[in-house]
């Protein structure tokens, strides 16, 4: 969690700086830095099996939508060729409206007790703006915005494409040829470069030695306020 909260934020910031730092105290390291992988949408249309996944914001058209019964799956047809499939249980979880979801905090309000895990749908259909309606057995009716679905779309090609945007996505495996990577302290607490370096390395690696860091209480706080806030926890 606390990295991908840093690659969130911290990254961002000091990734305005240039990438020479970081190759040099990459260069420890077994193999090249490989470029960024990313999937371009035009990828994942190509290879798409339930759905296209967009991670961009903007419209998303929809063609058409339809419920189906048997899978017991809503299918959207999106209008640039792709389509997702949402399970009717996982649509009546997530349902949007005031009773279900409390918009100001984005809590759920619906009580799992009350989440029929076999429900079926009444009625599916697509509004004049872009929304899919759902009607279901009891009259409650869910309301779904084309984007906030195509975010969500279940693919594998989505899925990873999501991965990729918010979690470590370069993974380096350990073996004994491992170098491990070093910094130098006063210069990840003073240069924004050696800053940025040091997190690359330690998001891709896992491991990066500081070498330098006066032998004083409260350095370990310094490197931690270099990146973020400090907040007391149940944990001590
Ligand atoms: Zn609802």
């Amino acid at each position: 969690m606390w990295m991908s909260s840093f690659a969130r934020f911290a990254l961002p910031a000091l990734q305005r700086s240039s990438g020479v730092a970081a190759r040099r105290v990459l260069g420890a390291c077994r193999a090249p830095v490989p470029p960024p992988s990313r999937l371009t949408s035009v990828q994942l249309r190509g290879q798409q099996t339930l759905g296209s996944a967009s991670l961009s914001a903007g419209r998303q058209p929809v063609r058409q939508v339809r419920a189906l019964d048997q899978e017991r799956m809503v299918e959207v047809e999106w209008e640039d060729g792709g389509h997702s499939l949402y399970p009717f249980t996982w649509l009546r979880d997530n349902c949007q409206c005031p009773r279900c979801t409390l918009e100001s905090a984005q809590a759920r309000l619906l009580l799992l007790t009350d989440l029929d895990i076999h429900i079926g749908v009444e009625a599916v259909e697509l509004t004049n703006d872009n929304k899919i309606s759902i009607v279901w057995p009891d009259q409650h009716i869910s309301l779904f915005d084309a984007e906030w679905l195509k975010k969500r779309c279940f693919s594998a090609a989505a899925r990873q494409a999501m991965q990729d945007e918010l979690f470590l996505n370069e993974r380096f495996l350990w073996d004994s040829s491992l170098l491990i990577p070093t910094a130098d302290y006063q210069q990840v607490l003073e240069d924004d470069e050696a800053a940025l370096a040091w997190l690359l390395a330690l998001r891709r690696v896992g491991i990066v030695s500081l070498k330098g860091a006066p032998a004083e209480r409260g350095q370990v706080s310094r490197l931690a306020q270099r990146i973020g806030y400090l907040r007391l926890t149940f944990y001590g």
